[in-house]
């Protein structure tokens, strides 16, 4: 097969070319000056060739004639001329059939002009008839209105005129002086049909060459992106198409999606024109790193997609996407010396071995790995596997239960104490959604937090469990304070923000009594939105935590930028404590560095005596896990806190 890059390669570059021309110039009715010339030729052929054929046809008839009026040596003469005309003539209106070349035409013409010149010169000369010498006015309009240039039509014209005067002026002045105003009669008219014969058939030419330019120049406009020459998303689809047909007669092909991260800031920020340049840069960016492996393709905003020849290994993949998004995180210098740095994510997807997946199947697993890239591991590829389909089978069941269920009954919140060490009690409690749906049962919270993420219906249901949450809450003492998650999606979106502030300040509870977790991926997918939506948060006095520290992308270096005050670490670096004193040096470091940075920290998902002991030697203060307490009903919570004031109560009497 041939390969998809290959067989758009070159129109592809001929679009690049064509949109920089197009916006470069406005003479957009320029065209090609050989393909005009072509054309012309094309236009003239019928003319010339009419012109081969009849005076080839007449010649016959002429060479024949002579052997009834010619006698001795002026015979073989005038019939041998005739001959050789008709002939010539004959083979020019073969020679010209097809011809596309102007000066073909020319040849063929000024052969076939001077043939018939020379019969009636040497006619005249055998025997000189006075009111022949009409011929050559009326050659001279025969050359003018089939002859392809001027540059035949004038020398021709004006040596069949010329021989005329020089003919009438040997045979005595009346003659020359009947002659001489035919003759210039004749050259003016000859010269005048001849130009505007001309003009108007190239005029013709040009203005439908100039449409076709147009038709084709809209033709692949429809298909390319004007900002980046890229296929568009129609074209893209076209592609697809083309790869699925290929897929089920064995070629297999790797499907990628590439979302820019950070590229609405550098848009927001330097404007428009510097944000194009930024989309043209990353267009330029993967087209030399995909070269001839596929075809690169802009869907749309920051949203690119590849179709690549041939079926990768993972790992090979893999490395592929990974070089892909070294080379997009490079500094972009950009006009008005504008640095920017930006990155992609990227999700892939084999083409099926039996190829049943239609476009949009391929498209939406692409997307599935695309979206886990963006959610779990920044920056690094991901591959869409087994465990991704059975997970997406899995979240097609719950979104959809999701959308048809009353989730106001089915959805509510238990509660996981935090403890404090130092006072050795309870200090806040963590708000942990759950799904009991009538028709799937007890859903788990990742899965149907994760699955109402992706089809946008996370912001109703966090307003719907904040309310309820802070129902509990109201119950609570005045100095127990409430964690409650926020989904990324939560702080990409200000308005959701808003509605959360108005829930919060209609509950009658006090801001400063809730924290709001967030996670870094929130953080990093959008870092000046989310600040923004961290801002409105703190404005009321909120508190704001960091989750799942140290899971994924974790940086000290950006933690000074975001307004939180509180760390926590994640259940990954407790569940290696025991096993290595790595874990443990780390985590001391982490519970340091807090320390150092006026931050809280708590530590999530300690089970056991010995974790707690080891962390206690480490310095740490806030802990939450099982081994504490199981998350909680809110009615379990008043009796779990009389009996730990109970408890408080006996170890200071003890
Ligand atoms: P998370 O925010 O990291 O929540 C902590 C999770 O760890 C909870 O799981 C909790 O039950 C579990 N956990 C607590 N202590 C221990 C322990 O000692 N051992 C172990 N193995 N696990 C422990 P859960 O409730 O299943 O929640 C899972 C995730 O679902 C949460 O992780 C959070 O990302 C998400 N989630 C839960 N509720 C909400 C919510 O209301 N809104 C949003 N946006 N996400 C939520
Ligand atoms: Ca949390
Ligand atoms: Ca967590």
């Amino acid at each position: 097969m041939l390969s998809l890059a290959e067989r758009t390669g070159d129109l592809r570059r001929y679009a690049y070319r064509l949109l920089r021309r197009l916006k470069a110039s406005h003479r957009q009715s320029e065209v090609d000056t050989a393909e005009l010339r072509r054309q012309r030729a094309i236009a003239l052929r019928p003319v010339v060739r009419g012109l081969c054929g009849v005076v080839g046809s007449y010649y016959i008839v002429i060479f024949i004639s002579h052997f009834f009026y010619e006698k001795g040596m002026d015979l073989p003469i005038m019939a041998g001329l005739g001959g050789v005309t008709a002939i010539t003539c004959l083979s020019f209106f073969r020679w010209t059939r097809g011809a596309e070349s102007v000066q073909r035409l020319e040849i063929a013409t000024l052969i076939v002009s001077l043939l018939m010149y020379a019969n009636v010169v040497v006619s005249q000369y055998l025997h000189f008839v006075p009111a022949k010498l009409i011929y050559f006015v009326l050659m001279t309009l025969v050359f003018a209105t089939s002859a392809v240039s001027l540059r035949v039509v004038v020398p021709t014209s004006l040596l069949a005129t010329g021989t005329m005067f020089v003919m009438a002026h040997h045979a005595g002045f009346p003659v020359l002086k009947q002659h001489i105003w035919v003759g210039v009669g004749g050259i003016v008219t000859a010269l005048g049909m001849a130009g505007i014969m001309r003009s108007t058939i190239f005029r013709a030419v040009h203005a439908r060459l100039v449409a076709e330019k147009h038709r084709h120049e809209a033709q692949i406009l429809a298909h390319y992106d004007a900002l980046t020459g890229l296929p568009n998303r129609r074209s893209f689809f076209t592609e697809l198409d083309v790869a699925l047909v290929g897929a089920k007669n064995g070629y297999a092909f790797d499907l990628a999606l590439i979302d820019l991260d950070g590229f609405k800031p550098v848009n927001d920020l330097y404007g428009h024109s510097i944000g194009d340049a930024l989309l043209i840069e990353v267009g330029k960016r993967l087209r030399a790193v995909v070269g001839s492996r596929g075809v690169v393709a802009r869907l749309g905003g920051d949203e690119f997609a590849l179709i690549l020849n041939g079926q990768m290994p993972d790992d090979d993949l893999r490395r592929f996407g990974e070089d892909l998004c070294d080379t997009l995180r490079q500094t972009y210098v950009l006009g008005g010396g504008v640095c920017a740095n930006i990155s992609g994510s990227v999700g892939f997807v084999h083409s099926d071995p039996g190829a049943q997946w239609s476009a949009s199947q391929m498209l939406e697993r692409a997307d599935y790995a695309l979206y886990y890239a963006k959610q779990n591991l920044r920056g690094a590829p991901i591959i869409f596997d087994r465990r991704h389909e059975n997970e997406m089978q899995d979240f097609g069941a719950v979104d959809q239960t999701l959308r048809s269920s009353d989730l106001e009954s089915e959805l509510y919140i238990v509660f996981q104490p935090q403890i404090d060490l130092k006072a050795q009690r309870t200090v806040s409690f963590e708000a942990l959604a759950r799904w009991q749906s009538e028709k799937l049962g007890p859903v788990r919270p990742d899965i149907f937090i994760r699955a109402a993420e992706r089809s946008g219906l996370i912001s109703d249901i966090t307003l719907i469990l904040l309310r309820k949450a802070l129902v509990a809450v109201r119950d609570w003492p005045r100095d127990m304070r409430v964690s409650f998650n926020l989904s990324a999606r939560d702080l990409r979106s200000l308005p959701a923000i808003a509605r959360i502030c108005d829930t919060v300040k209609a509950s009658g509870v006090d801001p400063k009594r809730i924290e709001f977790e967030i996670t870094e991926t929130a953080m990093l997918s959008d870092f000046d939105q989310a600040l923004e939506a961290l801002a409105l948060l703190k404005g009321m006095g909120s508190r704001i935590a960091l989750d799942d520290f140290g899971s994924g992308y974790s940086s000290f270096g950006y933690i000074h930028r975001l307004p939180v005050d509180k760390i926590k670490i994640d259940r990954s670096f407790v569940t290696q404590l025991l096993r290595h004193d790595s874990t443990v040096k780390i985590v001391k470091t982490l519970i340091d560095l807090c320390g150092n940075l006026s931050l809280d920290h708590v530590i999530e998902g300690v089970e056991t005596a010995a974790e707690l002991c080891r962390l206690e030697e480490i310095g740490a203060r806030y802990i939450q896990g099982y081994y504490f307490s199981q998350p909680m009903r809110a009615e379990a919570i008043t009796a779990y806190l009389d009996a730990e004031s109970w408890r408080e109560g006996l170890k200071k009497a003890g």
